[in-house]
């Protein structure tokens, strides 16, 4: 074994023993706590919210002012957990009323308590097939409500360091020039900016051009699928390495392996997968097409299948980023408890809405913090 195989594995074993080591007290813990009150029955319920965007949002294919999202909540002992799914158009089939009607299915009587998380996940996922949003967001609720119930924050629970937190990246999408413009000298306070690229060669240039002159920050791309070609792909890509480009996301539509790969392979940045990316499943296929991957817990149902995709990632060798959609901090600060392992982090979704609901995650001098507050460390405002 390579001395460098050989120090990862070992930082693996350690990270695994600290992650056994808090979840048994915490089970101790909890033991304790249900001996005090048992009886206690899990009660789900959910909202709608209709988030208001700070400035209309347009990638390549899509424009929105506003974005439909779903708060759930669980309560069990006299505590709540929350959980939230953003529902972007590009989650095709899934708004609110399919979303209330996926929930409305769900009981949770048949579970003694919260920590029985894995077979009341399974039994979720298996009611329906997709509806990944809602099922993120009673993920989410669960893994809140666990926190809090043993008081300690999720990225605690999952053995993590919060000081290993990147820092965000802030997106700006396809506009004008002056709104570009304008939207860069927003960005100001992030160290990395992300744009929305894929309309086509010369507009795409202009954009970073028009990004290029207000800053010199470094910038992640996300095409969104919109080079259609991996010709065109591959000469963007090149010329996007001479500006200080760090990575692109999604350069090709999302089942042109093929092609992707032969990208990849002469790429002199690391391409990761978005579209290409929902579920676990999707990663060992995608070894080898894409340098990596970017994980959303409304694609993968939550952050009991992302921690996952986090293992399987790593065992293949690819990297790993963490997005978002326009959410409220609730989903946000729920992605951030997996930040402290990403390579790439792009947690600016209650950023960019007028309405967030929740006190969360917050950012500082453009990195991540985490709080010691328990579950994913939110507040009702
Ligand atoms: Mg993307």
């Amino acid at each position: 074994m390579k001395r460098r195989d050989f120090i990862r594995m070992s930082a693996v074993a350690a990270a695994g023993m600290a992650a056994g080591g808090s979840l048994m007290a915490c089970t101790n813990r909890q033991t304790e706590r249900r001996k005090v009150k048992s009886g206690s029955r899990m009660e789900l319920s959910f909202t709608p919210l209709l988030l208001q965007m700070r400035h209309a949002f347009n990638i390549s294919g899509f424009s929105r002012n506003e974005t439909p999202s779903i708060l759930v909540k669980i309560t069990y002992d006299g505590i709540t957990g929350y959980g939230e799914g953003g529902l972007p158009p590009y989650m095709t089939g899934q708004n609110h009323e399919t979303v209330q009607q996926f929930l409305s299915k769900i009981d949770l009587g048949q579970f003694s308590d919260p920590f029985q998380l894995e077979d009341i996940l399974s039994y979720v996922d298996n009611i329906e097939a997709g509806l990944t949003c809602p099922k993120s967001a009673v993920d989410i609720a669960l893994h809140d409500l666990i926190g809090k119930l043993l008081d300690v924050p999720v990225w605690q629970l999952f053995g993590y360091n919060a000081s290993k937190t990147p820092d965000t990246s802030f997106t700006i999408g396809i506009d004008t020039e002056e709104v570009v413009r304008q939207k860069t000298l927003e960005a100001a306070p992030y160290n990395i900016v992300k744009v929305k690229l894929g309309v086509d060669e010369s507009t795409d240039k202009k954009l970073v051009e028009t990004v290029r002159s207000v800053t010199d920050k470094p910038l992640l791309v996300d095409a969104n699928q919109g080079w259609k070609e991996k010709g065109l792909a591959i000469d963007m890509i090149h010329w996007l390495a001479e500006h200080n480009v760090l990575m692109v996301e999604q350069p090709m539509p999302k089942e042109v392996l093929d092609d992707m790969a032969w990208v990849t392979e002469r790429s002199p940045l690391p391409t990761y997968a978005d579209e290409s990316c929902q579920r676990l499943t999707d990663v060992p296929r995608l070894h080898g097409v894409f340098n990596g991957i970017n994980i959303k817990l409304i694609k993968c149902t939550g952050l009991y299948e992302a921690r996952k995709m986090i293992a399987a990632a790593e065992a293949l060798g690819m990297k790993i980023m963490i997005g978002c959609t326009s959410e409220t901090s609730c989903a946000v600060s729920a992605a951030a408890q997996l930040a402290p392992r990403m390579d790439f982090a792009d947690l600016d979704g209650n950023l960019l809405i007028a309405n967030d609901q929740f006190d969360g995650m917050k950012i500082v001098d453009g990195k991540i913090t985490l709080s010691d507050r328990p579950g994913i460390g939110i507040l009702p405002i």
